[in-house]
């Protein structure tokens, strides 16, 4: 059945893939962003002339225009992946990550808490919080968190993303509010702001610039592409159940070493360097980040089975086509970055997180 979504933070990476993927399959959309330095309306261009697609560019701290949007789009559907994200500039800035990621979710929560008691929808209405595997901070050599996982945030960016899925968790419990949080690995793909490690690391190389890593990149994260995300949170707004939490892995474990020689390797083989031999002897070790969490993995057995959910995409494969993607699409990052204003500078400071 056709539902309506409303999504918050649809301009985004993960956001853009989840409201493509909704539109193409015919569901109606509204998308909520405030076009922050990492959203860009250039990730909808192919589903922006759909008559099932709207957006509305706003605040989620805005409650009147939340409550506005709410009572007249009447979503069977709130999905929030409005959201600062990424951790060095947690580190730099925290102030803007405990309005958005905090103050933001509360906000949504007690507006969509009004419209869901008033709504006619209320048997059917889902709001589901997006969150990261990063809220349970770092693990040993061995085993996955999962949806028992206690909370043990190190950076401001996963504790005010921990801070939300406490105040989500307690409007379900207080309210009786139908909440769901879903907790991801960390993902790549098409259309990620390119301060992010996989991104940064493909428009370095092409550069021929160096290509920092922090520490001796011994870290270990759990990629999941994202079309794969989206495609969770799709079942997970069909199928899931109010009041749980589902973990989303997509085990693939790899060191961030081993991330980027792997880039390297498949650069080489599809454009080769023109003025050194190897893109790896570009590979340069920097001062590591504060707080940096030795290894994210996270188990995906829940969604599996219970909402028969499973990743789709072979590292190996998405990997190779995020890179050609990237490739292809040279003048769309060097559009945003100028668009933004963003300082070049920065590209020598990597999120693996
Ligand atoms: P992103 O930075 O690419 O996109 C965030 C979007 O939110 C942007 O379009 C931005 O304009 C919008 N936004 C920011 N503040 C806003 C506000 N106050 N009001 C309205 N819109 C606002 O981030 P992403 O990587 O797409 O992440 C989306 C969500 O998924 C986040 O909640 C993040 O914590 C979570 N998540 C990300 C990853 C990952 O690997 N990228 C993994 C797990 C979970």
């Amino acid at each position: 059945m056709k539902k309506k979504y409303l999504i918050t933070g649809g301009a985004g990476f993960i956001g853009s893939a989840l409201v493509r993927n909704l539109v193409k399959s015919g569901q109606q959309v509204l998308n909520c962003d405030k076009l922050t330095y990492s959203g860009d309306l250039s990730t909808l261009k192919e589903v922006s002339d759909k008559t099932n697609y709207s957006f509305f560019k706003e605040d989620i701290i805005n409650k009147k225009k939340i409550s506005k949007i709410l009572n007249n789009f009447k979503p069977d559907v709130v999905i929030n992946l409005a959201a600062e994200t990424h951790v060095d500039r947690s580190i730099e800035n925290p102030e803007v990550f405990i309005k958005t990621n905090i103050i933001g979710t509360y906000n949504l929560l007690v507006e969509c808490n009004k419209y869901f008691s008033n709504s006619a929808k209320k048997n059917s209405f889902k709001f589901i919080q997006v969150s990261t595997d990063e809220v349970f901070g770092s693990l040993g050599n061995k085993g996955t968190f999962n949806e028992q996982s206690a909370y043990d945030p190190s950076s401001p960016y996963s504790a005010s993303k921990a801070s939300a899925d406490h105040l989500v968790k307690a409007w379900n419990k207080t309210y009786n509010f139908p909440s769901i949080i879903t907790n991801c690995s960390n993902n790549y793909g098409p259309f990620q702001f390119p301060e992010k490690l996989i991104p940064l690391i493909i428009l370095n190389a092409v550069q021929e610039k160096n290509l920092p890593v922090y520490g001796k990149g011994l870290q270990v994260r759990d990629w999941l592409h994202v079309d794969d995300h989206a495609r969770a949170l799709k079942c997970v707004a069909e199928k899931g159940v109010p009041g749980e939490t589902y973990s989303i892995g997509g085990s693939n474990e790899i060191k961030n070493i081993d991330l980027v020689k792997k880039i390297c390797l498949i650069l080489q083989k599809i454009k080769p360097p023109k003025s050194i031999q190897n893109y790896q002897e570009l590979i340069t070790l920097v001062e590591d980040r504060p707080g940096h969490d030795f290894r994210y993995a996270i188990s995906n057995k829940k969604i599996k089975k219970k909402l028969r959910w499973i990743p789709k995409v072979d590292f190996n494969v998405g990997l190779e086509k995020t890179i050609v993607w990237y490739l292809q699409n040279l003048a769309w990052c060097k559009k945003i970055l100028d668009k933004k204003k963003y300082k070049l500078q920065r590209l020598g400071i990597i999120k693996n997180g």
